[in-house]
């Protein structure tokens, strides 16, 4: 679709919706694992509560509903004392009950909210309500010999779930996406989950709608479904957004319907209409008494959060005299911006710019080229402490540093080392810089006649000349001294004849 300036005149309004697991070793509401979704053989954690047998009783695992509050706390949500687990009813092969036990009228939390750091400044989502509810088994469609099957694996059935809905509040793609991340940072901070989505621990479902600007009414929505990454997030709420202006620019109305995101083609397709919606005869669940949150047990929950990322922005500012953008580059991920910390407090010598420049430049590099998420153990910080102590004193120059931290990565190697057994110590003696300076103005007569002639820019050349004679282990500092100094002479001399 081609651009279209439609922000004049319309707005997009935008609800989210997100399913996020709750990582316990346990189900919800029985005793079996968790297994992991994309690796383990089908159906190995079952047992007949998750299965659905009639005459058999849930029970709530307390771990599950502990990460729930964490998160719902983080979102600084009103904790009810006492909320109710209710049935929602409908029939399709994935739930072998026949209903998802869920919660309705008395969530566990509401009204909360999450700050966002977005380009335009901190922007506040309002979260309407955070619930506790199980998941359902997997759906696979497969195609033998011309005969099509559908398989089911209930491992994922009852494994608990934690649903966050905010309010209309979100206007953009890219508000979308900032609050989906922001959501995930938060989630992993609190270590409720990996936030890994192609794992599928965290469902995003964008509710989208436009109206004219100024209209006090919201829009007809569509909810889109099937988004597996962020980049299918901000693609798909895009694409909805356009093609909702366009309906109503040409006198259509917008139906509400759930679409899917078909990557492929770029589009959102329609799945199902509001007809066809389902009506879920929610109820309370018979077979579970309303959950009670203790306040003692709550204060402790509180008391164990970790500093959250919003919190943890402002104090990297603060403390360490960042800016702003460099402390969300480091706190937006908890093993980031505890790796800058200990860099930090085992290195208080060196500026927190130069640790945080060199961590969100050069080591972050390194885990991209490798193709993974930031792990420690593949540069332990004490490796990157000394190296950037050693490149401070002068021992070795930028260049270098940067090569030494390409072998320091994934080795137990340490940068003295490396550069002693290198021999890759910086060369700081002024009579051999001045050795290689004037072996380069002596090889070069035609560019120093240029030079003295005006051409000042040739001094970039020369300087790289003496870097590449001397193996680029000068001092590049004294190097540009000292050619400095002889290049002066060298014009006066041309002068004065
Ligand atoms: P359900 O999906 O069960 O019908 P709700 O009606 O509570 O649930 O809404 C779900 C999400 O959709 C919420 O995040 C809400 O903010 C958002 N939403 C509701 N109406 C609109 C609308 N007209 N435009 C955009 N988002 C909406
Ligand atoms: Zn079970
Ligand atoms: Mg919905």
């Amino acid at each position: 679709m081609a651009e279209l300036d439609w922000s004049v005149e319309y707005e997009a309004v935008i609800g989210v919706e997100v399913h996020a697991e709750l990582a316990t070793r346990s189900k919800m509401f029985c005793s079996c694992a968790v297994v992991d979704a994309t690796t383990s053989e089908p159906n190995i954690a079952v047992c007949p509560v998750c299965a659905g047998m009639p005459g058999v009783l849930p029970v709530v695992n307390q771990a599950a509903v502990e990460l729930g509050l964490r998160l719902a706390l983080a979102l600084e949500c009103e904790i009810l004392p006492s909320s109710i687990f209710a049935r929602k009813n409908y029939f399709y092969p994935d739930l072998p009950k026949g209903y998802q036990i869920s919660q309705y009228e008395q969530p566990l939390a509401r009204n909360g909210r999450l700050t966002l750091l977005t380009s335009q400044g901190e922007k506040t989502v309002r979260i309407r309500r955070v619930h506790l509810e199980e998941d359902t088994g997997k759906l696979t469609h497969i195609n033998r010999d011309g005969e099509s099957y559908s398989l089911i694996d209930l491992n994922r059935a009852g494994v608990p779930l934690l649903e966050i809905v905010t309010e209309p509040d979100l206007h953009s793609a890219e508000d979308v996406r900032a609050y989906a991340m922001a959501l995930r940072n938060l989630l992993r901070y609190c270590e409720v989950n990996s936030g890994d989505m192609q794992k599928g621990v965290m469902r995003i479902e964008p509710n989208v709608s436009v109206r004219k600007r100024g209209s006090p009414h919201l829009g007809t929505r569509t909810e889109i479904k099937n988004l597996n990454s962020f980049r299918a997030l901000e693609r798909s709420v895009a694409y909805e957004i356009e093609r909702q202006i366009k309906l109503l620019e040409a006198g259509e109305a917008v139906v509400q319907e759930t679409r899917g995101w078909d990557e492929a083609q770029a589009k959102t397709v329609s799945q199902r209409s509001k007809e066809e919606a389902h009506d879920y005869r929610y109820f309370p669940e018979p077979d579970l008494p309303p959950l009670i949150i203790e306040q003692a047990w709550l204060d402790e929950i509180r008391r164990k959060l970790p500093e959250l990322p919003v919190a943890r922005w402002r104090r990297f500012q603060n403390q360490y005299g960042l800016s702003a953008y460099d402390a969300e580059v480091l706190v937006n991920e908890r093993v980031v911006a505890d790796y800058f910390e200990r860099a930090a407090s085992l290195a208080p010598q060196l500026s927190p710019k130069t640790i945080a420049n060199w961590i969100s430049g050069e080591v972050f590099g390194l885990m991209n080229q490798a193709g993974t998420e930031f792990d420690p153990q593949l540069l332990p910080v004490d490796s990157l402490v000394e190296l950037l102590t050693v490149l401070e004193e002068g021992t070795i120059n930028q260049p270098t540093a940067k090569a030494i931290l390409a072998e320091l990565f994934g080795s137990d190697k340490k940068a003295r080392q490396l550069i002693r057994e290198k021999g890759l110590e910086q060369i700081s003696d002024e009579s051999q810089i001045l050795k290689w300076v004037a072996q380069v103005l002596q090889e070069n007569p035609e560019q120093i006649q240029t030079y003295i002639n005006g051409k000042d820019t040739l001094e970039q050349w020369f300087f790289g000349q003496v870097m590449r004679l001397g193996g680029g282990k000068a001092n590049p500092k004294i190097v540009q001294q000292i050619l400095r100094e002889q290049l002066k002479r060298l014009k006066e001399q041309a002068k004065s004849e």
